[in-house]
């Protein structure tokens, strides 16, 4: 274990010992808390406010059955969760993932990253996460629209525009975000921004299915230029297909970067030519079908089955934006032999604890998750604005915020970073800076949690 601090070590194992089967769970307290050393040392309330102990718990954890009939007729049972971490700063907010790999550990781990990622956008929005272990791959609407309404007629008792306003995450698009709207409104008869990530025309933000996407590229670019480097003819490897990596493919290319490589849980696709993410986006948003069909549009593209091939391509710019752990020390260090020059994290904890330690130790910039992919839930804050006053912002309005966001993100990042004597840590700078916010909020209010 990488903590020193006698304080931050005791809260870590005592957490340990009460979860230890939760181990995507801890690895994420632990990046946190070894972040925090010089924080602690320095400021004596956060010990005596016993602010570690209390962050590292979450205010609600719950926990439901979810009946739905498939179109067999045959009934069918999957867990629901909703983590309300921390609302020390605004209502929880955080996405809800659907996917057979859900559990306890993942919900916790999304759910804490959030409340760090959410203070570092300068919104007033707590942290929280959600999902089930359903898995849309294979369903029909039909299918997909009971689940959700199943999940809804019990979750709606927990959220609210005020409370707590969950979005969208792995398995959850507009669609979901549609279908669970629908049934929240028909069980309230209320039409409030408590969910977020809705149809445009229909309570929803222009630019929120680009902003994480986008937000990411726009973070890699403040980093760029902190090197006085730029994208311009940069090649760049985007690993997954979903709503993250095709709006960063689009941005990417738009800064002057080429797209060579993408993949899906069944391999990746190499086109040295450059990936049209309008390709990616009719595959994957209207077909649903799976990444090799891109070879169909591009026969001189390669496919490779597999799930960490991807990072065996060589590349100037690393953009993991698929799922948790999918680079490993291996995979960093094929990236690093290849002569990797950046790293940012799209997807949420998508490098290992050592992965992030080999990139560190190699010299090469690193964008932690909870900085760079702050721009989806920071646009689904803009979201919210705009439900609140009954007012749309155009397009180019909210993307020029994410754009400002981002760089206020990365500023912060730095300023932090520097302040904590490690100037260029990104990791170090995002998890004090998101930090010190909830903290000071967490001192003033009290211990009602
Ligand atoms: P999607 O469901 O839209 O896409 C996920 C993509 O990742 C799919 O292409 C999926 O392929 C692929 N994938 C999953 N597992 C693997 C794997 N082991 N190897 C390769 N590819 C894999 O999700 P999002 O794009 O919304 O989310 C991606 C990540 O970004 C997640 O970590 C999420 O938490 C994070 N994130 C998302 C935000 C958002 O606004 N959507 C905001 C902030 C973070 P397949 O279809 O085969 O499963």
């Amino acid at each position: 274990m990488a903590i020193k601090n006698e304080y931050l070590k005791g809260v870590y194992e005592g957490l340990a010992a009460r979860n230890p089967e939760q181990k995507e769970f801890l690895q994420a307290v632990e990046e946190v808390l070894t972040s925090l050393e010089p924080v602690v040392e320095r400021r004596p309330d956060i010990v005596k406010h016993k602010i570690i102990d209390r962050i590292v718990e979450p205010e609600r954890t719950i926990l439901f059955r979810v009946c739905w009939t498939d179109d067999n007729g045959v009934v069918q049972v999957n867990r629901g969760y909703r983590v309300q971490f921390n609302s020390a700063i605004g209502p929880y907010k955080g996405g809800l993932r659907l996917h057979p790999s859900v559990n306890l550990s993942i919900m916790k781990f999304l759910g804490f990253e959030q409340i760090f990622k959410n203070a570092l956008t300068g919104l007033p929005m707590g942290g929280g996460k959600g999902g089930s272990d359903f898995d849309p791959k294979g369903k029909s609407d039909g299918e997909i629209m009971c689940f959700c309404q199943s999940y809804m007629a019990e979750l709606y008792r927990h959220i609210g525009a005020d409370v707590d306003v969950p979005a969208g995450d792995i398995g959850t698009g507009a669609r979901e975000i549609g279908y669970m709207f629908g049934m929240y409104r028909k069980i309230r008869n209320e039409y409030t921004g408590v969910l977020t990530g809705k149809k445009v025309g229909a309570g929803g933000s222009l630019a929120r299915t680009e902003a994480t996407g986008y937000g990411v590229c726009y973070f890699t670019n403040e980093m760029l230029k902190a090197a006085g480097d730029s994208f311009e003819g940069k090649t760049v490897v985007i690993s997954g297909s979903g709503n993250v990596a095709t709006y960063a493919n689009q941005k990417a290319t738009q800064l002057g970067g080429k797209v060579v490589a993408m993949s899906d849980s069944s391999g990746y696709i190499y086109d040295p030519n450059g990936i049209d993410y309008k390709i990616i986006k009719e595959i994957k948003e209207v077909k649903r079908a799976r990444i090799n069909t891109y070879l169909d549009y591009v026969p001189t593209a390669t496919f490779t089955p597999g799930c960490s091939g991807i990072w065996t391509v060589k590349c100037d710019i690393a953009l993991p934006c698929a799922t948790q752990n999918e680079i490993n020390l291996e995979s960093a260090q094929a990236l690093i032999a290849n002569g990797v020059q950046y790293v940012v994290e799209g997807a949420n904890m998508p490098c290992t604890l050592d992965a992030t330690a080999a990139f560190q130790a190699a010299g090469i910039p690193f964008g932690p998750a909870k900085a760079a992919n702050a721009g989806g839930v920071a646009t689904s804050g803009l979201e919210m604005s705009q439900n609140s006053m009954r007012y749309n912002w155009t397009f180019e309005e909210v993307d020029a915020k994410l754009l400002q966001i981002m760089k206020d993100i990365y500023a912060s990042a730095a300023k932090a970073a520097e302040e904590a004597g490690q100037p260029g840590n990104l990791v170090v700078g995002a998890n004090v800076a998101g930090f010190l916010k909830v903290a000071d909020a967490m001192i003033w209010q009290g211990y009602a949690f």
